[in-house]
């Protein structure tokens, strides 16, 4: 049995026995950890604070080699966003992020490069007048290249022109088998998913710029059907996860159809 410490993110938390929590924590060296917080909801316990969902807490536990569930003894705040909890759409895409990484079950060095890309959305949706909604999208498209599965947002797939410009029209078909788009002039196939340049555009920006530089984007609501949609068929295709997203269904009911 040794002692270990760890800095994390608290993904998911659940009550156990009469005062006790697991604790899911997704560290950057770890991967995720099952901590059993014992006593922690007795009222005598300090810690309780550290181990809220989506807190960044250093731990440290009992590590047993032939445990599932670590035994925690104390946990710190290192930082949180006070603004997630107190606006139901923030948290609700805050927590579908959370639980996206609980499912992804990520390599040792996709954890490392996920880590900060939780971090850095959370921090940025924290942001008062932050679209959390954009905030989300760009943390899926940055998941889909961490496992591997980034849609080719560059240029066409047959004649290789780039995304074309100024376009809110959907001329652009998009491939969800070979992860690519075909431009209006080279498309000729049926059953393929339309989109808009714009859309594309967007959608390129979620790959390359960080969570804070999308938070304030505007985007037209057609464009923002385009995007979601996108979303729901391409995790649908390859990780058949996104629309099971418990997070996600208490984001739609609070916040009704998409306008
Ligand atoms: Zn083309």
């Amino acid at each position: 049995m040794g002692i270990v410490k760890a800095e994390g993110i608290v993904i998911r938390t659940m009550n156990m026995r009469e005062t006790s929590k697991l604790v899911t924590l997704f560290t950057r060296e770890l991967g995720i950890l099952m901590l059993d917080a014992k006593g922690v909801r007795s009222g005598k316990s300090r810690i309780g604070a550290a181990l809220e969902p989506l807190t960044v807490s250093r731990v440290v536990y009992y590590h047993r080699e032939t445990r599932d569930i670590q035994f925690l003894t104390q946990a710190d705040v290192v930082e949180f966003f006070p603004n997630l909890p107190a606006d139901l759409e923030k948290w609700g895409y805050a927590n579908a992020c959370a639980e996206l990484v609980a499912r992804a079950q990520t390599s040792t060095e996709a954890t490392a490069r996920l880590y900060p890309i939780l971090l850095n959305t959370l921090r940025a949706m924290n942001e008062p007048s932050a679209e959390s909604r954009v905030c989300f999208w760009g943390f899926q498209m940055k998941l889909l290249s961490v496992l591997g599965v980034a849609p080719n947002l560059r240029q066409c797939l047959n004649c290789r022109t780039g995304i074309p410009t100024g376009e809110a029209v959907m001329t652009c078909h998009f491939d969800f088998a070979r992860g690519g788009f075909f431009c209006s002039n080279c498309s000729s196939e049926a059953g393929l998913h339309l989109l808009a340049g714009e859309t594309l555009r967007r959608l390129a920006e979620f790959q390359s710029l960080p969570a804070d530089k999308l938070a304030h984007g505007k985007i037209t609501p057609p464009i923002q059907r385009q995007i979601e949609n996108f979303f729901r068929a391409y995790f649908a295709f390859h990780l058949e996860e996104i629309g099971s997203l418990t997070a996600l269904k208490f984001v739609r009911e609070i916040s009704g159809p998409l306008k």
